[in-house]
Formats: C-alpha cells, structure tokens, sequence
C-alpha cells in the first residue's frame, strides 16, 4: 500500500482525504476487476493550492447541478399536470435525467480533506480518556468504601 497524492499521482505524504461516496465506488469497482492498489490517498503540502482550486470547482459544479437537475425535474412534474395530468412516467423520466445531471458533476469530482475525520479521532481518545479517568475515581471510590 502506498501513499499517493490524489493531485500530481506522486508517492507523497500529506493530508488524508475522505474516502467519499465516489472513492468507495472506485474502489469497490476496481476490487471486483481485481485491479484495486488500495492505496492511501492524501495532498502533498506542495499540491495544495491546486487541490483547493479543484474543490471549489467542484463544490460549485455540484451546486450547479443540483439546481439545473431540480429544474428539469421540476418541469417533468409540472409541465403534465398543467397539460395532460400528472404523469408517473414522466415523474420517474423526471428523476432519471436529475440523477444523470447529478452524475456529470463526477468528471470534476474532488474529494474532501479528512478534517472532520480527524475531529472525530480525537474526540473519541478525549472520550476514552474521560472514561477511564471516570473508572479509576469509581475504583477509589468502592475502595473507601470498603475501608469504612
Ligand atoms: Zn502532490
């Protein structure tokens, strides 16, 4: 397993990205053809700035997909009820096309930095620690206990 920059594909360390719905994909696509490397994937410190250009772009590709999929939907729900009534077909044509707009926002897909992932990490090591902490005062507590 080797760490590899999601930016310029060297063998680099840096920070971890999140393994994201389109990750998970890839990955379990290429188990199935038996090609998956399983690698880490991370940014290079020297690969940042053009990771965070790409990410806004594709934040912003996101949401611009999203509301032109939203707006054909929307005409494919209105535009029969208006003319010939509601339409399950067209409801359903609807929807399709939304998810295949949706869809297109991968070819600028950019994944996230796992910072939340991180967050999580510590604050389960905080919890740990508070918990044991917890357990030793109840010990002591049980041991004087027993000595009065
Ligand atoms: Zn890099």
């Amino acid at each position: 397993m080797a760490t590899i920059c999601i930016i310029c594909y060297n063998e680099k360390e840096g920070k971890d990205i999140e393994d994201d719905v389109v990750i998970l994909a890839i990955r379990k696509a290429k188990n199935a053809i038996g090609i998956a490397k399983n690698n880490r994937l991370v940014v290079c410190p020297g690969c940042m700035e053009v990771y965070k250009q790409k990410r806004g772009k594709y934040e912003r590709d996101l949401v611009i997909h999203a509301i032109i999929g939203g707006l054909v939907l929307l005409l494919f729900v209105l535009l029969p009820i208006f003319t010939t009534g509601f339409s399950i077909t067209s409801l359903l044509l609807g929807l399709l096309l939304f998810a295949l707009i949706m869809a297109l926002s991968i070819f600028s897909h950019c994944p996230k930095i796992a910072e939340s992932g991180m967050k999580t990490a510590q604050a389960a090591w905080k919890n740990e620690a508070v918990e044991k902490k917890a357990a030793v005062a109840a010990k002591k507590k049980a041991a004087t206990r027993r000595k009065k």
